[in-house]
Order: structure tokens, then sequence, then C-alpha cells
């Protein structure tokens, strides 16, 4: 069996599935956030009751994250509709965006969007804050109503997105009946070269097999290249497996990757106990392919989708307006540390915004210093706009005074996010390029796509 039919057999409580099987799945935990959450609530008692108790509080984790810092209403009462539902339930795994378990949350846009807002529960975005918060772990089963829940296959765990509907079944009953996907292979093999990251790793990859190229297929990363991926790496692989359309994308479990889950359950106090799923050696794969990692070089997807495959080096023609560094894909303190070698002592010429994914993010990168400067008052130097209000911001577009969001027609944005669909980052013809950080940060100081080599230091 592969990856995910190990962790799928287990969690199904059978000997061996293949793919193709459908099987009822316990799911170890369950994840939502403030843009689902109020609908999977809403399908929970629909279907339960209206007194009806989560199958399970301590495998609930609710984490407000994408249309937090606005002035919008809507957004701000959905993000009260998790709270009065988490106290109704008394869930132990809320990241809260207000301190006061009674109170109501409301943006202050007469403060700005640049300064903290949130209280000391606050984790950002979900995808990030899992892992950081202790919720990850090897061998287990994540639902997440939230595409890119997959990022938690970085961890050798089957991770995945569901609807609101499949979301409130499982809050209810703690399964689901999934069918068992077919697995592609990517065998990583050498090291990465200076100044190519592992988005260029993904975007090649999607670039490869399309967009669609893993519609409701696993993909396994595995091979001797993944040793010199830090855990941040994976996590970038894994995020944008659905930008492939994957069902989910997975790591072998390795040295590093206990380090983390181990180092975060302890912190946490969460779950600490775990079993990591192995591969056997008559794994059947549907698809497979070697990736050389120094062969690759600084990759763009261009618009309108992941899977417009170029060079950086190809596209020097395209004039930009804007560069942004955010997401549970590029938002990373990694991320920044790389998109700040490149811009430091020097100035950015476009419009350029920084959304670190978390507040724990914002910390590492107020604190750790470069010289007489630290990494925030570097990027802050170099003329990004960085924001402490860690969170989803532009990358989802949002309400119209979202920071960042695009929202005049026919901008164009280098971004190291995840997905470029029409209108993704606000104005629906603007137009979004995906690229790794360093790349955004070279593409910054030219105003053009520039291959980040040119500013290595
Ligand atoms: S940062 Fe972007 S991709 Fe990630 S969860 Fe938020 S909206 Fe989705």
């Amino acid at each position: 069996m592969t990856l995910t039919e190990r962790i799928l057999a287990r969690a199904a409580g059978k000997a061996r599935v293949e793919a193709g099987d459908n099987v009822w799945v316990n799911a170890d935990m369950l994840m939502t956030h403030d843009v689902c959450g109020p609908g999977t609530i809403g399908v929970f008692k629909r279907e339960f009751g209206m007194n009806a108790k989560v199958w399970d509080r301590q495998r609930v984790v609710i984490i407000p994250d994408h249309y937090i810092f606005t002035a919008d209403s809507n957004s701000n009462r959905n993000v009260n509709l998790l709270r009065d539902f988490v106290r109704e339930q008394n869930l132990p795994y809320f990241y809260d965006v207000i301190d006061d378990p009674k109170g109501t949350w409301q943006f202050d846009a007469a403060k700005g969007n640049r300064f903290r807002q949130f209280g000391t529960h606050y984790a950002g975005v979900c995808h990030s804050a899992l892992p950081q918060k202790g919720h990850t772990r090897p061998g287990e089963v994540l639902f997440g109503t939230d595409s890119h829940t997959c990022t938690a296959g970085a961890f050798n765990e089957f991770a995945t997105g569901i609807g609101n509907t499949d979301a409130g079944f499982v809050m209810g009953t703690g399964k689901l009946l999934l069918k068992v996907p077919e697995t592609m292979h990517f065998r990583l093999e050498g090291r990465l070269q200076p100044g190519v990251m592992a988005k260029d790793i993904i975007l090649h990859i999607i670039g490869e097999i399309g967009f669609d190229g893993a519609t409701y297929r696993a993909m396994q990363f595995d091979g001797p290249g993944v040793a010199g991926l830090s855990m941040d790496d994976r996590m970038t692989i894994a995020n944008m497996a659905i930008e492939a359309g994957g069902k989910n994308g997975i790591f072998e479990f390795d040295a590093r990757t206990a380090e983390y889950v181990e180092a975060r359950t302890k912190l946490n106090g969460t779950k600490a106990a775990y079993e990591p799923a192995e591969s056997d050696r008559d794994q059947k794969f549907v698809y497979e392919s070697v990736v050389d990692l120094s062969q690759l070089e600084p990759t763009v997807a261009c618009h309108p989708d992941p899977g417009q495959r170029k060079k950086a080096k190809e596209l020097g023609a395209i004039k930009l307006d804007r560069a942004y560094v955010g997401s549970c894909t590029g938002g990373k303190t990694s991320d920044f540390v790389e998109f700040a070698r490149i811009v430091r002592g020097k100035q950015v010429v476009i419009d350029t915004f920084g959304v670190p994914a978390t507040p724990e993010i914002v910390h590492e990168l107020q604190t750790t210093r470069w010289g007489d400067q630290t990494i925030w008052q570097i990027l802050v130097t170099a003329g990004v706009q960085m924001t402490e209000n860690a969170g989803c911001a532009a990358c989802l577009g949002g309400p119209v005074d979202t920071f960042g969001r695009m929202n005049q027609a026919a901008l164009k944005c280098i971004s190291a996010t995840n997905r470029n669909f029409p209108g993704r980052m606000g104005h629906k013809e603007s137009q979004v390029f995906l690229a790794s950080p360093a790349t955004v940060g070279a593409s910054a100081l030219t105003g053009r796509i520039t291959d980040p080599r040119e500013y290595l230091p």
C-alpha cells in the first residue's frame, strides 16, 4: 500500500484497501474556520438536532482566519457565531480573535489595518496554525473545511478539504465515507540550487501535470531529495497539491517530522502519541516521476491558473503593479527570510505587501536581528508594507477593505500565494503570477518579473 492507502486502511479498521475502494473512515481531527464554520454548524444542527453535541470535543479545532481584519459586519458576525458555538459545546481548541469569551468581534477601521488588533489566543491562517498549535500528527486523518487542508500532508498524515455538508456529518459522527484515491509518485532527488525554493518545486510539478493533472489522486513525495527540505518546504509543496486537483499530498515520515511534531505537541499540551505511516515495497502508483531538484530554476505560474508554468528568466517583459508575500503557502518565517535576503538594503519600486501567516511568525520577524535591524525592520526599510494582522488577507480577495486586495481592474501582481484563477485576489480583471518569495522579492525591486538569482547576496 502507498502512504495514503495505509493511513486510510488503518482509519477504516481494515488490513488493506486499494484505490477505488469506498470506505468509512474515522477522523482524527476536524478543522473549520470563519468562512465555512457557520455553514458547517448549521448543517450539524439541522441534521443532528439543536441540542446535539459534537462527536469528540478534543478533535474539533476552530480557527477564524479568513475575513477577520475588515469592517464588514457580516464577516465580523461569522466570528461571533463561531464563539457562540464554542461556548455552547465547551470546545477547548478555539483560536479566537478576541480574549473575552462572551465578547463580540468588531474590527476597528479607524486604527488601520497595519497594527495588531487581535488578542492572545488568535493563531492566524489555519493551515499554518494547525501544526504550530500541535494539531498535526503523522499517520492521522485530518478533515478541514478548506481546500488547502492538504498542507498537513507534510507531516505524513492524510489531510484533505471537505465541504460544509460532509463537515457537518463528521462533526456529528466522526466518520466520513471516502473513495480511496489512486496515488501519483514524485520521487525527489538532489538538492535545490541557491535562489530556488520549495515553491519552485511544486510550480514545476503542477506545470508538468497540469492544474487538473492530479484530480482526486494522492500526490506522494519521497526520495532522497526530501531530506534537504525543511518542514516549511514540505508544507509549501503539500499545500499546493490541490492546485493540481489532488485529493491530498503526503510526505514520508522522518526524524525532521518527528522533531517538529514532538516539539509542538509538547509546547501546546496536545496529544503526543502518534503512529507514522510507512509505504510497502510493492506499493502501486498510477503515475511516476523523478524530479531532480538541482535542475530546477525559479519558476512562475502565469495567469490564469497554477499550471501555466514558465521560467522567471523568460518573463522579464511582464511589467507588474504589485507584489505580495503571505498566505499559508508563502507567509511562513522562512518565506520572509528568503524575501528579506533579496530586498535587504534596496528599495521596492512597486506596491509591495507582506502578510505573515500567524502571530508567531510576526513575533519571529520582529525579534530576529540581522545586524542592527530586525527582519521586520529590514522589510519596512526596503519599502514593504507589512501588517501585524496575520491572516489570509488578500490571498482570497476578501471584503473591499482587505489589506493588499486588488481593487482595480488590470492590476498585475506577483504573489507568493497558491492560487491565481481570475479574481482570486480581488478584481476579476486583475492578474496574479505565482512565484517563490525570492522571485517576488526580485520582481518587487525591478517592477518586472525577475529571476532572483540576479540579486543573490
Ligand atoms: S491563506 Fe489563502 S489559501 Fe491559505 S487558507 Fe487563507 S485564503 Fe486559503
